[in-house]
């Protein structure tokens, strides 16, 4: 007998967030209403000026095969926007327009990760991210949390190099980084990074740095980009989305800064996986995104930034779940310890479905997760102010066994 499905164990991987989905969906149908703090795909719609890009491009002829690394125009206004917003010096030819963040990280493993390397990636980690570790054969990832520990200010930038050296093994060829962090909304410091930078100089690490909510800090925070530090442009591949800024998800679009030494590199790869590109048009409308006015990005980031203070406040009603203050991104990372008792966290999840709020459990962000879930803010206000009240209401008292 054939054998039908490559023996490849990424390919059997399954997704927490496509289950809480579905659990959600069949509720939804049965005739539930059901409140979606599960997922994190902003509410809003794309900014008009930038459909309105898109819709003249395409008039205007953008609609060839794309030049393989991406529209001219639309790499030197990203060029100058790295200069400008993060304090990274890139040449044109160093930089590849991608299918968002996604394909962007993608790329990035499949440059740097070879059979037998390891990739120590900080968590709690972004759900993708064992996947695509996981198509760069033969390598592996090993997860190190940080992330609640540099929100709750536990560790002073020393003893986070100390950390990070006591993680790393001789097989260690990068760290996975991604601050504003999904899902906890720690931001990491300046001076954090800058331990992080030291100790990837002195053992020569690279740094995958995914920097998807760049513009979403809150109360002063500032984003600082890992490869702006002294000595790092040279091992840091950094990547950027448009999905999160600009509430443009759907449009797949965003880019990778790699050092010269993966110039060879990074092209051929974006050609090959991805069959040529991005549509240019839309590259031309992204260009219109990073050039045309930042107010829209301002009220998004404003609205994230009052639904935050819904939900925690919201929660703090509650006594059974707590949660640290984010930063940035757009999740409240809850702590539901008390609320679930002696139960399985699936269970916690499905009561709390019963109830009509649909979250996503932390075991999607690391093993070591059991005990928090991941609350969206991209949901509206009235819908997250509602999610916080049956919280609130339903998980204070401690579970019943
Ligand atoms: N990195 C992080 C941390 C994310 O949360 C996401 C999207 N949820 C991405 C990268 C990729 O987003 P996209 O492919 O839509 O650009």
């Amino acid at each position: 007998m054939p054998r039908l499905i490559a023996d490849r164990p990424v390919l059997h991987m399954t997704s927490e967030l496509g289950r809480i989905m579905a659990a959600a969906k069949a509720r939804e149908t049965a005739g539930e209403r059901i409140l979606h703090m599960e997922r994190g795909e902003p509410d809003f719609d794309t900014p008009p000026h930038i459909v309105e890009a898109l819709a003249k491009a395409t008039r205007d002829g953008y609609t060839h095969y794309p030049d393989q690394r991406g529209e001219r125009a639309f790499r030197e206004a990203v060029v100058e926007k790295l200069a400008r917003e993060n304090g990274i010096t890139a040449h044109i030819d160093d930089l590849v327009v991608t299918s968002g963040g996604t394909h962007a990280l993608f790329l990035a493993m499949q440059g740097l990760l070879s059979a037998g390397d390891e990739l120590l990636v900080l968590s709690p980690h972004w759900m993708a991210i064992p996947k695509l570790v996981g198509f760069a054969a033969g390598a592996t990832y090993r997860s190190l949390s940080v992330y609640l520990e540099l929100l709750e200010g536990s560790w002073t930038p020393a003893e986070f190099a100390t950390r990070l050296r006591a993680a790393l093994k001789p097989e260690t060829k990068g760290i996975y980084l991604n601050t504003p962090n999904n899902p906890t909304g720690a931001v990491v410091s300046p001076e954090h990074l800058a331990a992080l930078a030291e100790v990837a100089i002195e053992r020569d690490l690279w740094v995958i740095s995914d920097e998807a909510y760049e513009h979403m800090v809150y109360d002063g925070a500032r984003h600082v980009s890992i490869a702006s530090l002294p000595g790092m442009a040279e091992r840091t591949l950094s990547v950027f989305t448009f999905s999160k800024s600009y509430a443009m998800t759907g449009w797949r679009v965003g880019y990778v800064v790699s050092p010269p030494a993966m110039r060879a590199v990074m092209g051929p790869l974006l050609a090959f996986y991805s069959t040529h590109g991005v549509f240019p048009a839309v590259q031309i409308a992204a260009l219109a995104a990073v050039t045309g006015p930042q107010d829209c990005v301002t009220t998004m980031r404003d609205a994230y930034d009052q639904r935050r203070r819904l939900l925690l406040d919201g929660l703090g009603k509650g006594t059974a779940v707590w949660a640290p203050v984010p930063k940035g991104a757009f999740y409240v990372f809850a702590n539901v310890a008390t609320a679930r008792g002696d139960r399985d966290l699936w269970a916690m999840a499905d009561e709390w479905l019963g109830f009509g709020v649909a979250a996503l459990p932390g075991t999607a962000f690391g093993s070591q997760y059991g005990d928090w879930v991941r609350l969206s803010l991209a949901t509206r206000a009235d819908d997250v102010t509602e999610a916080a009240r049956r919280i609130a209401q339903h998980a204070a008292a401690p579970a019943r066994t």
